[in-house]
């Protein structure tokens, strides 16, 4: 994409949502880092459910480890991977104990020598805990840049290297939740909903989906339309994508 229209492309982004938030809920850094851990292959809804009442008395890495790893269970256990979480919570919270005093650090290395923090929850919170322009690349990310061809890549690391370099300065800040919430919401894996995108003019992705009652009648009229059917094989493909990127 070149460069003016990327900066017409988050331009709009920005319009839609001036003052884009993440979607978790959370109180303070250490609550992010574990609310994030949580989310890995959850939905934001089932981790807030969950953490609604955790974080109401369990705010800091000491409370943590006074909770216990079965108490921590009690309250998560409607999560996928509950018990693999639980004792990495327990873990990180005893590192952040013994090696950062018991507070986040502002540091990828050290966010990511956190177990159950990767790459991707270091970004999250690097960005949402500490304001830093940091671009975590989830399953909407990796679809969205590749889709419309604002930062193409064959896997997360690469795409986020290029959203780096092709976003410019003044987006940076909010473009992880700009490009994330478009994903979710509009650029969706099995049926992206071009008819109503703000950026569908920009988008190199070819074969938009028309709204939903032009569908109807052009099934009618002339039988399954061949954009149709490359759509559905462009979802079918992105949802390979995501199976890829869960493992
Ligand atoms: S036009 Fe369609 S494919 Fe392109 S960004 Fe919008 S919803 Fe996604």
């Amino acid at each position: 994409m070149k460069p003016e229209k990327v900066v017409d492309f988050y331009s709009r982004l920005r319009e839609h949502e001036p003052a884009p938030k993440t979607e978790l809920q959370f109180v303070n850094p250490y609550t992010l880092v574990v609310a994030v851990a949580l989310s890995a292959q959850a939905t934001d809804v089932s981790v807030n459910k969950a953490t609604k009442d955790l974080f109401k008395t369990v705010d800091t890495p000491e409370k943590m480890l006074a909770l216990g790893e079965d108490g921590l269970k009690s309250y998560i256990k409607t999560i996928g991977l509950f018990n693999t979480k639980a004792k990495n919570v327990m873990a990180a919270a005893r590192i952040l104990i013994d090696q950062h005093g018991g507070v986040v650090p502002r540091d990828r290395e050290a966010l990511e020598g956190l177990p159950g923090v990767g790459r991707k929850t270091a970004n999250v919170v690097l960005n949402v805990a500490f304001g830093e322009y940091t671009i975590a690349v989830d399953t909407h990310i990796f679809r969205v840049s590749n889709r419309t061809g604002l930062a193409p890549g064959k896997n997360p690391l690469q795409v986020e290297l290029k959203l780096e370099k092709v976003t410019p300065p003044q987006f940076k800040q909010h473009a992880h939740h700009w490009l994330i919430l478009h994903g979710r919401y509009v650029c969706k894996a099995r049926t992206p909903e071009c008819w109503r995108c703000v950026v569908n003019d920009l988008c190199a992705f070819k074969d938009k989906t028309p709204p939903p009652g032009a569908l109807a009648k052009d099934v009618k009229a002339k039988g399954r339309p061949k954009r149709v059917s490359k759509a559905v094989g462009a979802a079918k493909g992105a949802r390979r994508t995501k199976a890829k990127m869960k493992r």
